[in-house]
C-alpha cells in the first residue's frame, strides 16, 4: 500500500541511497538488480509507508521501562504483592517507582491511598504515578519526604486529596505532584547524560519493534536535546526524531535564530511545545461546564497571557507551535491565541498544532479549520479509558470527545499518537482503537459515529503525520524520491475485520531501506 494516489498498490520497490528509486510490477522491478543489489523477497506481506507517532515522550518512556509495572493490576493485594517484591531488592531509604495502576481495573474500584500501601513498604518512600500520568500516589514516607502533611497547602494547579479527616490520602493531582523530589513525566530527579543515554537508546530501539519509522518528542529539554543529537551523530538512532523544544528554550532559540524545520531527514527541531491545562482522566482538563459529579471543579487552565504571549512571539519568528489543549475551555483560549498570533503576523502555511485536542465540539472545530490549525490526538485513549471520560463528561459532551472522524471530515489534519509513555507507541493499537472505539473494560462502543475508517486511521499515523511536521514530501508515502521508511505487517489490514487488527504482527521495520 503506497498511500499515493498516483498507484495506491504495488508489488515492489527499488530503493537507492535510502530513498525510493521506483515503485511497480515484480517484474519491472527485478530488470534493475544488479550484482551488488540486496533482493528482500516479502513473500507477498504488507508494506505500508512507515508509521509515525506524533507524541512520544521518549525520555519518559526509556525511564518508565524501569520502574514498577502496575499496568492492569486488578487487586489492591496485587499491588502490594508488586511493591514487597520490588522494596526487597532496594536500599532501605531509597524511592521506589511504580508505574500505570489505574482505579478502574482494580476490583475495588477505587483510588488507591497511602494506607493501603504503608505496611509492604515502612521504610521506603514510594512513588506510584497513576495511568493517566497527571496524578501520583505516595505512601506516608513518601510524603514525608516531599515535607507534605494535612497543614500544606497544594501549589497552583495541583490539589492534595484529604479524607473526612483533612488527612492527606497520599493522591497529588497535577502539579502537586512535582512537591515529591522525584517522579516520572518530567522526570525528577533528572537522571545523568549517562542515565538519560540509555533511557532514550531503551526507548527508541523498543518504538520500531511497533513498526515506527518516526516519532515526535514534545517538551524536549536541553538534555534530551543533547544525548538525541549526540545520538545521531553516532549513528545510533534506528528511527527519525523531531524534536518539539519546550517553551523554555524559546528565547534561546529565538536569540540562536533557530527554527522549525531545522536538521536533517534523522534529527529535527519541530514545533515549539507549550501547555495550557491539564488531563481529562485527571479531571484537571480545563473544561467549560463542570466535571460531572464534582459541581467545583472546572479544571486548571494555565495563564493564558502567559501562552498567548508566547504563542505570539514563536509565530512571528516563524516557528511552528503546538499546544497541549485537552478540555473544550483550553482549545477555545489557544485558538484565540492563534488567532490573534496569526492577526499579528499573518502566516499562509503555519500548522500550528493542537496536542490531544480531546473535548473538541463543533464550533470550536469550525475555527480550528478556518485557522488552519492540526491536530496531534491519541485514539487508544478512547478504548482505554472511554468509560471513565463517560462518568467525568456525560452522554452529551461524550459526542464531541474524541471526534476524530468529525475532525477529519471538517478538513482538519489530524494525526495519530500515543502520548507514550501514556499508552504505549504502538500505531496497530491505535489505528484498532480508531476504527473501532470499543472500549477494553466493557465491549462497549463508545461514541459509534466517531470510528474512523480504515484508510483514515492508516493515514493518521503516515501521510498526516507527515504533515503535522512538514514532512510530507518525504515521507508519509512510498512515491519516488521518498525516503524509504517501511513497515512490513504480516495481514493487509485493508482486507481483515477492524476487530482483527490487533491480531497482525509487525514482520519488519524499514528506516532509509534497512531493516532495523
Ligand atoms: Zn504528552
Amino acid at each position: 500500500m503506497t498511500l499515493s494516489p498516483a498507484e495506491p498498490r504495488c508489488e515492489a520497490v527499488a530503493v537507492v541511497f535510502g530513498r525510493v528509486a521506483e515503485t511497480g510490477s515484480t517484474s519491472e522491478i527485478m530488470r534493475s538488480v544488479g550484482s551488488e543489489t540486496k533482493v528482500i523477497d516479502l513473500n507477498g506481506k504488507t508494506v505500508l509507508p512507515g508509521f509515525i507517532d506524533t507524541h512520544v515522550h521518549l525520555d519518559d518512556f526509556g525511564l518508565t521501562l524501569r520502574t514498577v509495572n502496575m499496568e492492569g493490576v486488578t487487586s489492591v493485594a496485587d499491588v502490594r504483592r508488586l511493591l514487597s517484591e520490588r522494596v526487597s531488592h532496594t536500599p532501605r531509604g531509597d524511592w521506589v517507582l511504580g508505574r500505570g495502576w489505574n482505579e478502574n481495573v482494580l476490583k475495588e474500584k477505587r483510588l488507591l491511598t497511602r494506607w493501603d500501601i504503608d505496611e509492604v513498604s515502612p521504610d521506603n518512600p514510594l512513588y506510584l504515578h497513576h495511568f493517566s500520568c497527571h496524578a501520583t500516589l505516595l505512601n506516608s514516607r513518601g510524603l514525608e519526604a516531599s515535607g507534605i502533611d494535612r497543614h500544606t497547602k497544594p501549589p497552583a494547579g495541583g490539589w492534595i486529596d484529604v479524607d473526612e479527616s483533612g488527612e492527606p490520602t497520599g493522591f497529588l493531582r497535577s502539579n502537586a505532584r512535582f512537591m515529591a523530589p522525584v517522579g516520572l513525566n518530567g522526570v525528577r530527579p533528572r537522571p545523568n547524560l549517562g542515565t538519560l543515554r540509555e533511557a532514550l537508546l531503551v526507548g527508541v530501539n523498543e518504538a520500531v519493534k511497533y513498526g515506527l519509522t518516526s516519532i515526535h518528542v514534545p517538551s524536549a529539554d536541553r538534555d534530551e536535546i543533547k544525548v538525541t543529537q549526540e545520538l545521531a551523530a553516532e549513528g545510533m538512532l534506528p528511527l527519525r526524531v523531531t524534536l518539539l523544544p519546550k517553551v523554555e528554550l524559546l528565547d534561546h532559540a529565538l536569540k540562536l535564530g533557530i527554527g522549525s524545520g531545522l536538521g536533517d531527514e534523522w534529527l529535527g527541531i519541530g514545533a515549539v511545545k507549550i501547555f495550557s491545562d491539564g488531563s481529562l482522566i485527571a479531571r484537571t482538563a480545563a473544561v467549560k461546564e463542570s466535571f460531572d459529579g464534582e459541581p467545583e471543579n472546572e479544571g486548571i487552565l494555565n495563564d493564558p497571557g502567559v501562552f498567548s504571549r508566547q504563542i505570539l512571539e514563536a509565530n512571528r519568528a516563524g516557528m511552528q507551535v503546538s499546544v497541549h489543549a485537552v478540555g473544550d475551555r483550553a482549545i477555545e483560549a489557544v485558538l484565540a491565541a492563534y488567532e490573534a498570533a496569526l492577526r499579528d503576523t499573518p502566516r499562509e502555511d503555519h500548522r500550528h498544532r493542537i496536542e490531544h485536542g480531546s473535548l473538541f465540539p463543533r464550533g470550536l472545530r469550525d475555527w480550528a479549520r478556518r485557522l488552519g490549525v492540526v491536530v496531534s490526538t491519541q485514539p487508544e485513549l478512547v478504548t482505554r479509558n472511554g468509560d471513565g471520560f463517560q462518568a467525568s463528561l456525560g452522554d452529551r459532551r461524550m459526542r464531541y470527545t474524541y471526534p476524530i472522524k468529525s475532525l477529519l471530515e471538517e478538513g482538519i489534519i489530524v494525526s495519530g499518537s500515543s502520548d507514550c509513555p501514556l499508552t504505549y507507541p504502538n500505531p496497530l493499537k491505535g489505528i484498532w482503537s480508531a476504527t473501532t472505539r470499543t472500549s477494553e473494560n466493557t465491549g462497549e462502543i463508545i461514541t459509534a459515529g466517531e470510528r474512523v475508517t480504515i484508510d483514515q486511521a492508516i493515514r493518521m499515523y503516515t501521510i498526516n503525520a507527515a504533515m503535522v511536521s512538514f514532512d510530507e514530501k518525504r515521507k508519509g508515502t512510498i512515491e519516488r524520491g521518498k525516503l524509504a521508511d517501511f513497515t512490513v505487517l504480516s495481514a493487509d489490514p485493508y482486507e481483515v475485520s477492524p476487530e482483527e487488527i490487533l491480531n497482525i504482527r509487525v514482520e519488519m521495520t524499514i528506516v532509509g531501506g534497512k531493516v532495523v
